[in-house]
């Protein structure tokens, strides 16, 4: 008996389909993008029982010719790639031809499908490696295709499935997100019978926006900056939350490349690197990031699903899309600075109060916040946290311009354990460039020599720092960690007293910030009462 034998077909069938249908949700990309790639303008999503009783995708598109839809059926089968050489500039969702043959792999399969111009349909059945005949079928112009009975022949798939309803929202949630690539498509879902939600074509791509993240989130949604993407061969476009307004998880980051809904650790890093100073830890922006490169730029050929490309040039395009997003929350922090303090120009005053014009400093609460209010709103400002803003840009201009320290009359020495030595080792470079100069001085001790120009004669708390650095997000830039920690580190901390010069100089310099609204650890720097939260708390409104 030789030990060694080649597998029959159904078991080789199964094992590719294994690949790329995994779930419900599977099978239905699969299918909207195959709608998508024959020209769809309306796709319809039938599902019922979470999609383990049926799925069913409908839409309008060019359709198949009745002679071809065994082939359509068939793996390795595509009317989408030529060569080889395609592959390298693929514009189409699909182009493996493993979609059909797997989905049939893996449950009983029905296509009807019309060409517009032909005067009838035609239908093919096929499950595991049956095809079976072509007959004539009365059907609207374009293609249906029916996924019934998803996984019984391959009980141990339907066991790492969840509950109907869990294998449901997947769909649901899959489909709404990558419907937000293609606005002015229909889209319709429907589960077990009833219309479950429909996106109508849209007139522009924030309304869109409102039907998947909700009309609130959609209109304060910043558009990403168009000078700051230009840099780049294709083109980025997107729509971002304002800081301040995050979720717990990546979930809501969607990415499309040409067109193809994607995970991306190298972008997603890109995104939390943009946000740099301006989303707390462990918090997360949300957003649509749409990405068009030459498609010779792009190898959506790495994973079965698609799911995951590889860049040429990913590099470049990690900074241009982690610039973009800084830019976008620059411009935008600027803009609401000015709104927020107006008159725009903070004529700071301490005239009584009767005389109602420009931002008047009143108290200091706590010794933890500053008191203002301008003619109509109340201003409440974390002293630390405007200060910690102040510093840090402070120090990131004084590292460009290459003039940044002040040396100590007596050095600090500072003598550390051997973990955190070994984590100071690693930010000597950027605490110089950032003004703070360190010097190895003997095993494990060092001397402090410099600090930042206009630091003070505080000394600087080299564990604290060390410490907090580690707490931060590991994706952050290291010499923007090192600089946030290190003005963080060299600023008026909550608890001290101010006086009222102290304080008014304080909002006078955080005027002149890129980012006056965030500390560089992307807590608020102030919070404004207006005239309409106010009347709210007496129930005026
Ligand atoms: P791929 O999408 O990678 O080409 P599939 O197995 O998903 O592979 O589909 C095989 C072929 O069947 C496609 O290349 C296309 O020509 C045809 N096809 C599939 N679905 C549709 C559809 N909804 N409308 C028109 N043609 C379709
Ligand atoms: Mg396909």
């Amino acid at each position: 008996m030789p030990r060694i034998r080649e597998l029959d077909a159904v078991t080789i069938g199964q094992i590719a389909a294994g690949e790329i249908v995994e779930r419900p949700s599977s099978v239905v990309k699969e299918l909207v993008e195959n709608a998508i790639d024959a020209g769809a303008r309306r796709v319809t999503v039938n599902v019922e029982r979470g999609g383990l009783q049926l799925i069913e995708v409908l839409d309008d598109g060019i359709g198949i010719a009745p002679q071809e839809l065994p082939l359509a059926l068939r793996r390795h089968s595509t009317s989408k790639l030529g060569n080889a050489g395609e592959l390298e500039s693929v514009a189409t969702l699909g182009f493996r031809g493993e979609g059909l043959a797997s989905i049939a792999a893996v449950a009983r399969t029905e296509i009807i499908s019309r060409e517009p111009g032909a005067p009838v349909g035609a239908r093919v059945g096929a499950h595991a490696e049956w095809i079976g005949e072509i007959e004539p079928a009365p059907a609207p112009p374009g293609t249906g295709v029916r996924v019934a009975g998803l996984f019984e022949n391959v009980p141990v798939r339907r066991e790492f499935l969840r509950s109907e309803s869990a294998e449901f929202n997947r769909i649901s949630s899959w489909l709404s997100t990558f419907a937000l690539a293609y606005p002015d498509r229909t889209f319709v879902l429907r589960h077990d019978g009833k219309e479950v939600w429909v996106m109508p074509a849209a007139a522009d791509e924030r309304e869109r926006l409102a039907m998947v993240f909700g009309r609130k989130s959609a209109q304060a949604m910043l558009e990403l900056d168009a000078e700051a993407a230009r840099m780049l061969d294709g083109r980025l476009r997107g729509y971002i939350s304002p800081p301040g307004d995050d979720r717990p998880d990546r979930r809501m980051q969607v990415l499309f490349v040409n067109g193809r809904l994607l995970r991306s650790a190298l972008l997603a890093g890109a995104w939390t690197s943009g946000y740099a100073t301006y989303a707390m830890t462990g918090r997360h922006p949300y957003g649509v990031i749409f990405l068009d490169l030459p498609p010779e730029h792009v190898d959506p050929n790495v994973h079965p699903t698609k799911s995951d490309v590889r860049l040429r040039y990913g590099t470049h395009v990690f900074e241009v899309v982690r610039r973009t997003i800084a830019a976008t929350l620059g411009g935008d922090a600027r803009k609401r600075f000015a709104r927020e303090t107006q008159p725009p120009n903070l004529a700071l005053s301490f005239a009584p109060p009767d005389a109602a014009d420009g931002l008047r400093v009143l108290a200091q609460l706590d010794r933890t916040f500053i008191l203002a209010a301008d003619g109509e709103a109340i201003l409440l400002i974390d002293q630390h946290a405007a200060h910690e803003r102040i510093a840090y840009e402070a120090i990131v201009a004084a590292a460009k311009c290459g003039a940044a320290s002040e040396p100590l009359l007596v050095p600090q020495i500072v003598e550390l354990d051997p973990v955190r030595s070994g984590a100071l080792d690693r930010t000597l470079d950027a605490l110089r460039e950032g003004g703070m100069e360190i010097e190895p001085f003997g095993e494990r001790t060092y001397r402090l020599v410099a600090t930042p120009f206009g630091y003070g004669a505080r000394t600087f708390d080299v564990a604290g720092f060390i410490d907090d650095l580690s707490d931060e997000p590991k994706q952050r830039d290291v010499r923007e960690r090192v600089w946030a920690s290190l003005a963080c580190h060299s600023v008026t901390v909550a608890g001290e007293a101010l006086e009222r010069e102290e304080m008014a100089s304080l909002l006078e310099r955080l005027q002149t910030c890129e980012n006056p609204m965030h500390c560089p650890h992307g807590r608020p720097t102030m919070v404004r009462l207006g005239p309409q939260e106010i009347a709210r708390m007496f129930k005026r409104v």
